[in-house]
């Protein structure tokens, strides 16, 4: 009999580990959802530039193509000490390795009425309720207040979305609600400086050092005991630990799992822990290419234990950043520089093209033809970002409604070893000069594999 894996969670973490491992194992992917659901980029569904259908592959197809077998099940316990996980419909499974990437889980942060007047956005049936709801009251006419609360990176990328659209209806009155003193915290402070230069040319209401301490009906009671009149209220509030986590004993209530190099469970050796759920000792970002990374070295540390071989130590990312707000701008940060201008939403676009090509490698003509229908999505009228329109040539072209739909150069926001305005700007060069042929390759990379059709 081949050994049994069972990998719990088909995002970023899973599906990398589940590619690692291959016929010698008798492999299962469970995940509550029939779709991955490419998640850096659901904010596009908020403003309608992108469609679902762009955003989500199928996991059966997915893991198919590796030998492996999809489980579209809910998992609502984890045995450790008798190796089996059990799912919703009583169903039990038994594995000789566990690996473990159940993501982050919803939270209201014990807020009360988040769960019945709260839109969260964290999923693809998420964006286009909340981009459909968007419409509705622009379309409907009247006064109407949009709130989001939180000011991190989804707050942020959702603010942006919605001011690609709705910047110049008067109607929609916006508004952000962050408990902490400034937009994306744990960011430089001039991203934060340069996205409220922006935010105040668009009448964005801001309230910093604000919590929410109740939702109700078309209404907001904040901490300070104030009340806000509101339409639509869009939490992005915070995720959290999966509650399987700590019933499983993997980690304490309400924390992450805690890992070793190896991303073993410092509590049982035959459970890997990847993606958002795993916590190293150097805690790294919660975001797609560290999960992605950490599910490759799971995939492959599952490999060697089940073969006896010695686990090897996970190698994290380097740290980097690439946020977008709307077309309005975006920003680049790694340890030594911050960039911003809206040219970087171009190579975010490219990013995401890249990241959906890897995973569904478009080898078959099936996978070509996803491929070729995603780029047609991008290119479509109404998806285009209006700097590029501006430029077009007559009858393509539109005309500019203000500076944001001009294009503009990428300018450095902040550089450690800047001594002159002069050093800033080469290094500015040197970085823009190291990500253009790394973002051209990885292009290329995409128009390769389509194959002769596109490219001779
Ligand atoms: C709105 C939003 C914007 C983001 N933007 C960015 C960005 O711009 N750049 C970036 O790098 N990262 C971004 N991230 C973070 C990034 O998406 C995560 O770091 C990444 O998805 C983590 O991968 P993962 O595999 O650990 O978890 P996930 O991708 O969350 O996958 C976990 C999977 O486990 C499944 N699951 C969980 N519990 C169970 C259960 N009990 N039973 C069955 N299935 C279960 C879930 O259905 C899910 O499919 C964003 C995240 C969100 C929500």
């Amino acid at each position: 009999m081949k050994p049994r894996v069972v990998i719990l969670g088909g995002g970023f973490a899973g599906l990398a580990a589940a590619r690692e491992l291959d016929s010698r194992h008798d492999v299962t992917l469970i995940d509550r959802g029939a779709h991955f659901e490419y998640l850096p980029n659901l904010h596009e569904l908020v403003s309608r530039s992108k469609k679902p259908r762009s955003l989500r592959l199928s996991r059966e197809r997915l893991v198919a193509r590796r030998g492996h077998t999809f489980l579209r099940a809910e998992v609502v316990a984890i045995d450790p000490e008798r190796r089996r996980v059990r799912t919703s419909d009583g169903a039990e499974l038994a594995y000789d390795a566990l690996v473990v990437a159940t993501g982050s889980a919803f939270s209201s942060r014990g807020v009360p009425g988040v769960a019945e007047h709260g839109l969260p956005l964290r999923s693809i049936a998420d964006g286009v309720e909340i981009g459909a709801r968007l419409k509705r009251l622009a379309d409907g006419g009247g006064s109407r207040a949009v709130t989001i609360v939180g000011g991190g990176f989804t707050g942020v990328e959702c603010l942006g979305e919605i001011l690609r659209r709705y910047r110049q209806h008067r109607g929609l009155a916006i508004r952000v609600i962050e408990p902490r003193h400034r937009l994306l915290a744990g960011q430089p402070r001039v991203v934060d400086q340069a996205l409220r230069a922006v935010i105040e040319e668009c009448d964005v209401e801001l309230f910093f050092d604000e919590s929410v301490a109740r939702l109700e009906r078309g209404r907001i009671e904040l901490a300070s005991g104030s009340w806000l009149r509101t339409d639509l209220t869009i939490w992005t509030a915070g995720g959290g630990p999966s509650p399987l986590l700590a019933k499983a004993g993997l980690a304490a209530a309400g924390e992450w799992a805690p890992v070793f190099r190896t991303l073993q469970s410092r509590a049982y050796d035959d459970i890997l822990i990847a993606g958002d759920s795993a916590e190293l000792r150097r805690p790294v970002s919660k975001q797609s290419y560290q999960a992605t990374a950490m599910g490759r070295r799971a995939g492959k540390n599952a490999a060697r234990l089940l073969a006896g071989e010695k686990l090897k130590k996970h190698e994290p990312e380097e740290e980097q950043l690439l946020i977008t707000f709307g077309y309005l701008t975006g920003f680049y940060i790694d340890d030594d520089m911050v960039i911003e201008g809206a040219a970087l939403c171009l190579a975010r676009e490219l990013l995401f093209q890249a990241g959906m090509a890897e995973l569904d490698r478009p080898r078959r003509a099936g996978a070509r033809r996803r491929l070729l229908t995603r780029l047609r999505d991008a290119a479509r009228f109404g998806a285009l970002p209006p700097p590029l329109l501006s430029m077009a040539p007559y009858p393509f072209g539109r005309p500019p409604r203000d500076r944001f739909d001009l294009p503009s150069l990428p300018r450095v926001l902040k550089w450690r070893g800047a001594g002159s305005d002069l050093e800033a700007a080469e290094a500015s060069a040197e970085t823009l000069g190291r990500l253009g042929p790394a973002a051209g390759e990885r292009g290329a990379g995409v128009l390769r594999l389509l194959g002769p059709r596109l490219v001779t």
